[in-house]
């Protein structure tokens, strides 16, 4: 290039528009200002807001937050999301009592708490689940406890099996796309890595629901979604949740459609002729999105199929945790 050539700066790609069902409200309401402050006062990271996601508002306000334990830094960098990657702090051991303080005052019937992967700690960061789960069970016994962690690739099977043991009540984990994007959707990650993650999760425990997600809109087949349900199935999940990708920062993955709620409303249907105890598909279905209203909805769901196996016989959740058949 000669000093004559002019400078050619790239125009900054435009933001792609929002369909009108995707649009959502701005958070002003002041149960989202108290749920905020108190996530602060605790020092705890929610993945409602490291995720930027569009439901917080709606969330917040009824006070549903979704705990992101293990610090706020992950060690990947998936394209999808918007959680930062970098070298993460030391395990805060505070942290479990700090999440049920904040479950006990934010008077929570069901509680979801993730993290980040933590692929430089030697158990993935499973030590600090299972001290959460105690916490939680000893603070608010009575709150339902559901968890969506990473895959731990590469850790040993006692990391799995030490959070199984422990007992959360909903096991999520989510596969997030088909497998054929993974390595540029999902990089860190393996789809059958994944999948066996919750076929071992059942397998180790049948009573314990299992759950997983996939985005749409990131360049998906339709035949290709079907399969992930197919797989999902195999591995015995019970609840699966859809929802649209949308891209958090111009640095992450394009949309690559806009799924209309119509289709998305067909991919629920087809899911539940596969057999999910539960399915949520919609636009902004997100993993942790009306989750204890689902998790009431999915152990009804298993009442009644109990029922249906053994009809005449009356059962309550501790009948049917010991009794549910894989
Ligand atoms: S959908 Fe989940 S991540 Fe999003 S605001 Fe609600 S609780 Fe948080």
């Amino acid at each position: 290039m000669s000093e004559a050539d002019p400078i050619l700066v790239p125009a900054p790609a435009p933001r792609q528009r929002k369909p009108d069902w995707i649009r959502v409200k701005a958070p002003t309401s002041a149960g989202f200002a108290e749920t905020k402050k108190l996530m602060r006062s605790l020092n705890l990271a929610t993945v409602c807001e490291e995720a930027a996601c569009p439901n917080i508002g709606e969330c917040w306000t009824k006070k549903h937050a979704t705990v992101m334990i293990l610090g706020d830094t992950c060690t990947r960098a998936c394209a999808f999301c918007n959680v930062k990657t970098g070298m993460p702090r030391a395990i805060d051991l505070l942290e479990p009592e700090h999440v049920a303080t904040a479950a006990a005052e934010l008077g929570l019937t069901h509680i979801v708490v993730t993290s980040v992967d933590r692929d430089d700690l030697p158990d993935g960061g499973a030590k600090q689940f299972v001290r959460v789960i105690e916490a939680l069970r000893r603070t608010t016994p009575s709150t339902t406890i559901e968890i969506l962690t990473p895959d731990f690739r590469n850790k040993p099977e006692s990391a799995i099996a030490a959070i199984v043991a422990a007992r959360p009540d909903v096991y999520n984990h989510n596969l997030e796309t088909v497998p054929r994007l993974y390595p540029t959707i999902r990089p860190g990650a393996r789809y059958y890595a994944s999948l066996r993650l919750l076929e071992s999760v059942k397998r180790q425990d049948p009573t314990i629901f299992t759950k997983s997600g996939v985005m749409v809109g990131l360049g998906e087949q339709r035949l290709e979604v079907h399969q992930v349900m197919d797989d999902m199935r195999s591995a015995d999940v019970d609840f699966l949740t859809m929802g649209q990708y949308l891209q958090p920062t111009p640095r992450h993955a394009k949309v690559d459609e806009f799924v209309t709620p119509a289709a998305f409303s067909a991919y629920g249907a087809i899911a539940r002729a596969k057999g999910f105890l539960l399915v949520a598909a919609s636009p902004l279905t997100r993993s942790s999105y009306h989750a204890g209203d689902d998790f009431a909805k999915m152990k009804a769901a298993r009442e009644a199929k109990l029922a249906a196996r053994h009809p005449g016989e009356s059962r309550d959740l501790g009948e049917t945790r010991r009794d549910f058949p894989a």
